[in-house]
């Protein structure tokens, strides 16, 4: 490591010093003697001096036969450069070298002129000798001694080059530099603390570097300092949480390196750099990772991570715990029907509504499109999140506003406890996900808790999905068609048509079974879309050569997802088209529940499918809520009272009773009723004496293929009897 300290620093260490300047008079004195150039340099300028002294003396000491004094001075020079020996020379060679321009006297070569010459020189050797004793302390020095000086000082130069570019970079620095004893007391400190820690760089000298550590980094910097000490050639780097003097806490990554036994340094040098903003764009991508960017709750691997330390933690402890899992119904519905922005609003307001209503889970995360889990911990024995999960039923019972609108969305949850304490973080969630999924199938917008039986319930529901994408190419549906009669003539008048599955292997499989995987998994849309094409097409078929066929109406299902389809509009035009039915025989049946998704829509799509003569009828009326309310605002034109008032009709007054305020608010919107599920005389006649206008059951005719509804109509229309 080349860290060297400031100037500063440098001074208070106990060492040589090789920067002390030499004195002024010294470099003057060096100068005049020529000291500071080499010797062939000096003996240039020597020559080039007397060439001078001879050409002044020319012209300006003529006709006398001495020379002026500053003739004497290039030997003087010589002679403090190189000695006495060397100023005679110098003489010697330079009379000459320049005796043809000498003057007449002088050139005689008399023994006067060449004694005087000599004397006057040796003079001048010695009063130079006298000159540099007078300005002390340099001695003339051997060449070898010159060169050595011009070493010396050439290194000197160098090393306070050196020097001052090491101050430069630790003082401008944008790192710190900081040298601590062992304990963490600052030796150092580069001026940079001022702008990296807000410190004053004057004043941090002698206090603690360490104590502005962050807590839960003190004691990392004990086993650095510990193992490093030992190491003494080592270095380390480490990362550190460093208090600024605003108060907030800087991150500071630090190489440490053990400089103790380096006289110049004597410490353990720390050269630091602020990540503070690169540890917060981690921290901002690790967020991005983990957690959901529309509604800010963890994602499933952050979940997945929760729930594992969770599991880890609870095989210490002994405590158990349960991972509820949320989906809500109907969610792709909203978001086909209203669009992405809305959908995503309504995320957004599912995601708080849970996490006010969840606020004693231990985590709460967006694992899907519209799945959410929650994780509580020490729960006992599943109570606390059973409790959990009926307060999100509660909260979900409120109708969500986005944008003025009022959506209804239910949630269906599934719960997964760690009982037999050997689940997986993946299992539990899974386990969650499948309790889920039967609390959907059961009924939406409650809870179910796993058991083992469950999956394969789930595995069968899995399979049925892929043999439901099967059965549509491999064309294993048909339709069933149950007539509607009049009361009190029994007068076929329309017929329901109900989907069957003719399954490979399972044979004939009820709707009940399958409609609501279909509805689900969303292949209920293309169903849907079949039965209405086949159901058109055979009933405009088949009742064509019956007399009065042509006013027989058929009536089809429609499920919920098919209402939010935005195609709908066109399936039930194509169906027409390509049948030829006309629209005003056709009713679609929507169940109240369905209509409750989402009213405003429903209006909207139900008014359009009216504007060209379809007719809609509310199937199993008065199962749902807000029933009655609906009916002021839904353009329907039959209401079909659900068999669970009929069944019971004729023994018991109070579903007599509810027909009746049934039918009573029918008459004064104007509509139909079709009381369902008549089984037999007794409940016929009671209905009778409530006077329905329609009803249809197993006492009137089963629901039926194509071919035995053309032989009953073909028969007679006016059925009173069991058909079959
Ligand atoms: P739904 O629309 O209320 O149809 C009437 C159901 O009651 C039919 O059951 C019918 O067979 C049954 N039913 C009729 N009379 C009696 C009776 O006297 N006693 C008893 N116990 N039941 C009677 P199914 O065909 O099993 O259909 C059940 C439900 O499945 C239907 O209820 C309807 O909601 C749905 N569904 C049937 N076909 C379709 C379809 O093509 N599309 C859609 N979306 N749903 C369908
Ligand atoms: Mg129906
Ligand atoms: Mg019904």
């Amino acid at each position: 490591m080349g860290i060297v300290g400031t100037q500063a620093y440098a001074e208070r260490m106990p060492q040589g010093d090789p920067k002390v300047p030499r004195p002024l008079s010294d470099r003057i004195i060096s100068s005049i003697t020529l000291m500071n150039l080499s010797a062939p340099m000096a003996l240039v300028v020597i020559a080039l001096l007397t060439a001078l002294s001879w050409v002044a003396a020319y012209f300006l000491g003529g006709g006398t036969n001495v020379a002026p004094h500053w003739f004497y001075i290039p030997v003087f020079l010589a002679g403090l450069r190189f000695g006495p020996f060397g100023a005679l020379t110098t003489a010697v060679i330079s009379m000459f070298v320049a005796g043809p321009l000498l003057p007449a006297d002088v050139a005689t070569h008399t023994p006067q002129a060449i004694s005087d010459w000599v004397s006057r020189g040796i003079f001048f050797i010695l009063i130079g000798q006298f000159v540099t004793l007078l300005f002390g302390g340099v001695r003339r020095m051997s060449v070898r001694e010159v060169h050595l000086q011009t070493k010396v000082e050439l290194g000197t130069t160098e090393l306070q080059a050196r020097e001052a570019r090491y101050s430069a970079l630790v003082e401008n620095s944008s790192d710190l530099v900081t040298i601590v004893d062992r304990d963490g007391t600052i030796l150092f400190q580069s001026p940079s603390v001022a702008r990296v820690l807000g410190w004053d760089a004057e004043s941090t000298e002698g206090t603690s570097f360490v104590a502005a550590f962050h807590d839960s980094d003190q004691q990392r910097w004990r086993t650095i300092v510990d193992f490093l000490v030992e190491d003494s050639d080592g270095e380390m780097v480490a990362e550190w949480q460093v208090r600024h003097a605003d108060g907030s806490w800087r991150f500071l990554q630090s190489i440490v390196t053990n400089l103790i036994h380096e006289p110049s340094i004597g410490g353990l040098v720390l050269n630091s750099r602020d990540v503070t903003d690169q540890k917060t764009l981690e921290d901002q991508l690790r967020h991005q990772a983990f957690h959901d960017q529309l509604t800010g709750l963890a994602n499933r691997a952050l979940f997945a991570e929760h729930l594992d330390q969770a599991l880890r933690r609870q095989s210490r402890v002994g405590d158990e715990l349960a991972v509820l899992f949320i989906d809500l119904d109907e969610f792709k519905s909203v978001n086909d029907l209203h669009g992405h922005t809305l959908g995503d609003e309504l995320l957004k307001q599912a995601a708080e509504r849970l996490r006010t209503t969840l606020r004693d889970a231990d985590a709460i995360a967006r694992i899907g499109g519209d799945e959410f889990a929650a994780l509580f911990e020490g729960v006992a024995l599943g109570l606390d999140a059973s409790a959990a999960a009926d307060r999100v039923i509660e909260s979900f019972a409120q109708p969500f506003l986005i944008e003025s609108l009022e959506v209804f969305v239910t949630a269906s949850m599934g719960m997964a406890l760690n009982d037999s304490g050997t689940e997986s973080a993946e299992d539990l969630i899974r386990n969650a996900d499948l309790a889920m999924y039967a609390a959907k199938t059961a009924n939406k917008g409650r809870y179910e808790v796993f058991s083992t039986n469950m999956h394969s319930t789930i595995l069968d529901r899995m399979q049925m999905e892929l043999d439901l994408r099967h059965a549509l190419d491999q064309s294993e549906f048909e339709a069933y068609y149950q007539p509607i009669v009049t009361l009190p003539s029994g007068s076929i008048v329309g017929a329901e048509a109900l989907i069957r599955w003719n399954h490979p292997q399972r044979g004939l499989v009820m709707p009940g079974e399958f409609i609501g995987v279909a509805e689900s998994s969303g292949i209920i849309v293309q169903i849907g879309a079949w039965i209405l094409h086949q159901a058109c097409k055979e009933f405009e078929v088949l009742t064509r050569g019956v007399s009065g066929g042509q006013s027989l109406g058929l009536s089809v299902n429609l499920s919920t997802r098919q209402l939010s389809d935005p195609l709908l509009i066109d399936t039930v035009h194509r169906a027409l088209a390509n049948s030829g039915l006309e629209a005003r025989r056709l009713t679609l049946e929507i169940t109240e529940s369905a209509i409750m998704v989402d009213v405003p829509s429903t209006f909207r799509v139900l008014t359009e499918l009216r504007s060209f003569g379809v007719k809609i009828a509310i199937d199993d009326f008065g199962t749902g809520y807000s029933s009655l309310s609906l009916l002021s605002q839904i353009p329907v034109d039959t209401i079909k009272i659900d068999r669970s008032f009929v069944t019971n009709v004729a023994n018991r007054p109070e579903p007599g009773r509810l027909i009746r305020a049934i039918q009573s608010l029918a008459n004064d919107f104007g509509l139909r009723t079709v009381a369902e599920g008549v089984e037999d005389l007794d409940q016929l006649e009671a209905l009778e004496g409530l006077e329905c206008q329609a009803a249809q059951g197993f006492y009137f005719a089963r629901p039926q293929p194509a071919t035995q509804l053309a032989e009953l109509l073909g028969r007679d229309t006016s059925i009173s009897v069991v058909a079959t």
